[in-house]
């Protein structure tokens, strides 16, 4: 058996490689990006109005005072904007978006005229150069707009697809293959026997990859059986394999045998923690290999721990967790011989700070141990925390994947 520590830095050392591909921006969304992404156009790209009014040269209109009348010699439209220069004594019709003509530098707001046949009688003052978007005042091109490993969102896609970007350069996700194992297990939905069990792994472990920016390619249940077992580990495509079940020491556990026999090399096996000590890494060529438990939170919590943070590395992240710093409440202890992953609930304290208590359940058969709390803490054996003791808390989740460029 092995450390929480020596699994981590095995499991380090043989990390599948990040790649790129180029793809459209409008089939980016979820993508994470590999290059930062500098504007190729400013924004806006050409100076606007930014109301619906009247386009006047500010300077001589204002000698006079209001009611001032102009004469309206044209449109500039959203679109279709005005092509001549605008003179003295002339005013043309300007909508919102619309491109400011040459000699114009004002806007005078529509809600503050009136149009009498081919005259605008302007009867408020305006300010000079009210009203107007300048070219560039978002941003200058070549401006950085998106940083490195950002998670494309709508209004990623937005942005790009405004200043004409249209393929851009994204991670390729790391790609899963999860086979299910246990001949107790159906499919959610279906009649079930007194002693059979539903299926909670392949729904759990589909969603936490493609959660984590994984691609699932495919997900397979075989019954506990060495011959079964090792057929469908042959034939699994992808980076990794992830396996549940079958992986501990009982008469119908063929996972680790089934997969040595399929070609693979064994890295570990077992860790010293709770839950989720029976774990198993191996490797084939480039192929890994994970025997989770089958246990839904014991798979869960070797998912977060392990898993997630490789899937993260493979779209450029480094391995690791988000990791708060918390006050811990009432006292947590770890009454077991092994080090253990003590699930919580991690809160923002009005006083500023976070304060966690220990969930309710922590049975490792009780998957609301882990859907009503929102990290762990390791704690070892028979180590006790403090209440008001401060102490480094994993979170299942976090939103590291956005990255707005005001954060450094
Ligand atoms: P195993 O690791 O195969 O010994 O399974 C440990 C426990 O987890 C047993 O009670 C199994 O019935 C249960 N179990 C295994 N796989 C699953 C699964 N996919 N969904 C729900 N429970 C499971
Ligand atoms: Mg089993």
């Amino acid at each position: 058996m092995i450390s929480i520590d020596e699994a981590v830095s095995k499991i380090k050392n043989h990390l599948p490689p990040s790649s790129t591909e180029k793809i459209f921006v409008n089939a980016a969304l979820g993508r994470y990006l590999a290059v930062d992404i500098h504007a190729p156009e400013s924004s806006p790209r050409y100076t606007s109005s930014a109301m619906d009014g009247y386009g006047i040269r500010y300077s001589e209109a204002m000698t006079l005072s209001p009611p001032i009348h102009l004469e309206i010699i044209g449109e500039s439209a959203a679109g279709n904007s005005f092509k001549d220069i605008v003179q003295s004594g002339e005013a043309v019709r300007i909508n919102t978006g619309a491109m400011i003509p040459k000699g114009v530098d004002t806007i005078v707001r529509v809600e503050d005229t009136e149009e009498k046949d081919s005259t605008v009688i302007i009867n408020i003052a305006p300010k000079k150069g009210q009203d107007i978007r300048h070219m560039g005042e978002e941003f200058q091109e070549g401006k950085k707009i998106l940083r490195q490993n950002t998670k494309l969102s709508a209004t990623h896609l937005a942005l790009l697809n405004g200043v004409g970007v249209k393929e851009i350069e994204v991670f390729k996700p790391c790609t899963v293959s999860l086979l299910i194992t246990g001949s107790e297990l159906v499919s959610n939905g279906n009649t079930i026997a007194p002693d059979q069990i539903r299926d909670s792994n392949m729904i759990m472990l589909s969603a936490a990859v493609e959660e984590a920016g994984g691609k699932m390619i495919s997900a397979t249940r075989v019954s506990d059986d060495y011959e079964e077992t090792k057929q469908a580990i042959t034939e699994a495509k992808g980076d990794v394999i992830i396996c549940t079940g079958g992986i501990s020491v009982g008469r119908h556990d063929h996972v680790k045998s089934a997969s040595i026999a399929a070609g693979f090399e064994q890295i570990f096996w077992r860790i010293r923690q709770k839950p989720g000590k029976p774990l198993f890494f191996a490797k084939k060529d480039k192929q890994l290999l994970f025997g989770l438990p089958g246990n839904p939170v014991s798979a869960f919590m070797c998912f977060i721990h392990y898993l997630k943070p490789l899937v993260s590395a493979v779209l450029g992240f480094p391995f690791g967790w988000p990791v708060v710093s918390a006050q811990v409440k009432t006292v947590i202890k770890n009454c077991g011989n092994r080090p253990t992953m003590v699930r919580i609930c991690l809160r923002w304290q009005d006083s500023g700070g976070y304060s966690i208590v220990g969930a309710e359940k922590q049975g490792s058969h009780m998957l609301t141990s882990v859907t009503d709390s929102n990290g762990y803490i390791i704690l070892a054996p028979k180590e006790e925390v403090a209440a008001n003791k401060t102490i480094d808390v994993f979170c299942y989740d976090s939103k590291r994947e956005t990255f707005p460029l005001s954060i450094s």
